[in-house]
């Protein structure tokens, strides 16, 4: 069979790396960029790596995935925290106890803070909120107003430009709230920075495939692949392949700071006074002995900049839904961040494109 992969992100990588290994499939991957890596893709500076589509770290509870990455790159461990920047202070992010004693005191304990959110918690019950309903009245159960107000609201606001009681309530399980003083960001166990880079481990995964860059497959060329290839796999902007059907995507402007991030290595700027969202530290990240970072400002989709977050809509899901299944009429598999419009980190864009590859590769024998 020979098979045409439109994007060398990681989805396109992984997939590519995993068709080619069968060794009876020919294999061709079509980038529009000169260079690999997606939305992964970092440069190297001095003694660090520079990520140039926001902050990347790695990590993962599934031991399978963590197993795959570490085929193609050593990973250098990371335990990533981030702090952030409230009425000139700063405060541990996620949301712990030391971030609830700067509100409630800092001569309370973790039973009386905890006693202070579940009555916070309680009066929005009683005020009718419930789960699920949207992402305000599931963060406001989650840790009450006062937190809520103070750090989540105003950051949310300002990253996806929308009222948070229109957005959807799966974007809570974004924001954990610890009832402890753990200042990890991640939970998993699993997580750490590629010592060489991202771009360096996306390009193991691609040894030995054939990559042509500057190529654009969109809906007017689309035609001329079909005919060449038995089928397409779509990992790229899912917009690209219709002619009249737009899903919006939160773009952000990325802006080399004159700043650092005050020691820390990811600065959440959540007060809507400040323009940026936050600031990264790469230098610092990567333990390069400087302080050296970028800032970001989050932009409306018809901004001039690549394409990073699909909207938290359902209504726009089931849009990429109803895409997705259009395209398969035509041979056309649409996966990954953009190509499926689904929110997804790297081990879950990587999980996903492992058993999307292995279902194909069983169905072509
Ligand atoms: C700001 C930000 C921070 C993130 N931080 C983390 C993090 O800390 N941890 C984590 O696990 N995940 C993080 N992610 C998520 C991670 O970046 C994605 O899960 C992953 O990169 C998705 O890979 P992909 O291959 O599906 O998509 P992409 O990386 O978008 O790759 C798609 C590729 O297709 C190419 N392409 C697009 N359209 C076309 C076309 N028409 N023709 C040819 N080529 C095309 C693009 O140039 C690109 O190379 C973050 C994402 C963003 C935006």
């Amino acid at each position: 069979m020979r098979i045409c992969i439109i994007g060398a992100g990681l989805t396109g990588a992984v997939i590519a790396r995993e068709l080619s290994k069968t060794n009876k499939h020919e294999v061709i991957v079509y980038e529009e960029r000169n260079v690999v890596g997606g939305q992964c893709y970092d440069i190297k500076k001095d003694n660090y790596y520079e990520s140039q589509y926001g902050p990347h770290i790695f990590h993962t509870m599934y031991k399978d995935v963590w197993d795959y990455v570490n085929l193609f790159t050593t990973i250098k461990p990371y335990n990533h925290k981030v702090k952030t920047l409230y009425n000139k202070q700063l405060l541990d992010w996620p949301i712990n106890t030391n971030t609830m004693k700067h509100f409630f005191g800092y001569d309370k304990t973790d039973n009386e803070l905890i006693n202070i959110i579940n009555l916070e918690k309680k009066r929005e019950e009683d005020d009718g909120k419930k789960i699920g309903n949207n992402f305000e009245d599931n963060a406001l159960l989650m840790c009450g107003r006062t937190l809520y107000e103070a750090l989540i609201k105003p950051y949310t606001k300002k990253m996806w430009d929308i009222e948070p009681n229109k957005l959807s309530s799966e974007l809570c399980k974004r924001i954990p709230i610890k009832f402890d003083n753990n200042s990890s960001f991640f939970n998993d166990i699993y997580q750490g920075l590629p010592e060489k880079g991202y771009t360096n481990m996306i390009q193991n995964m691609l040894e030995g495939v054939k990559v042509e860059f500057n190529v654009q497959v969109n809906y007017g060329n689309v035609m001329y692949f079909m005919k060449s290839n038995d089928f397409i796999i779509n990992t790229g902007n899912i917009n690209n392949l219709f002619e009249d059907i737009e899903l919006p995507y939160r773009k952000i402007l990325f802006v080399e700071a004159s700043k650092n991030a005050y020691g820390s290595t990811v600065l959440n700027v959540p007060e809507e006074k400040f323009s940026m969202i936050r600031y990264t530290d790469y230098a610092n990240m990567y333990g390069a002995g400087i302080s050296k970072g970028i800032y970001e400002i989050p932009q409306t989709s018809d901004y001039n900049t690549v394409p990073l977050y699909p909207y938290p809509f359902k209504e726009y899901e089931d849009k990429a839904m109803k895409m997705k299944k259009t395209l398969v009429k035509s041979k056309i598999y649409s996966i990954g961040r953009l190509g499926s419009y689904k929110y997804l980190n790297m081990d879950q864009s990587i999980g996903l494109a492992l058993d999307f590859s292995k279902e194909l590769i069983k169905s072509l024998i």
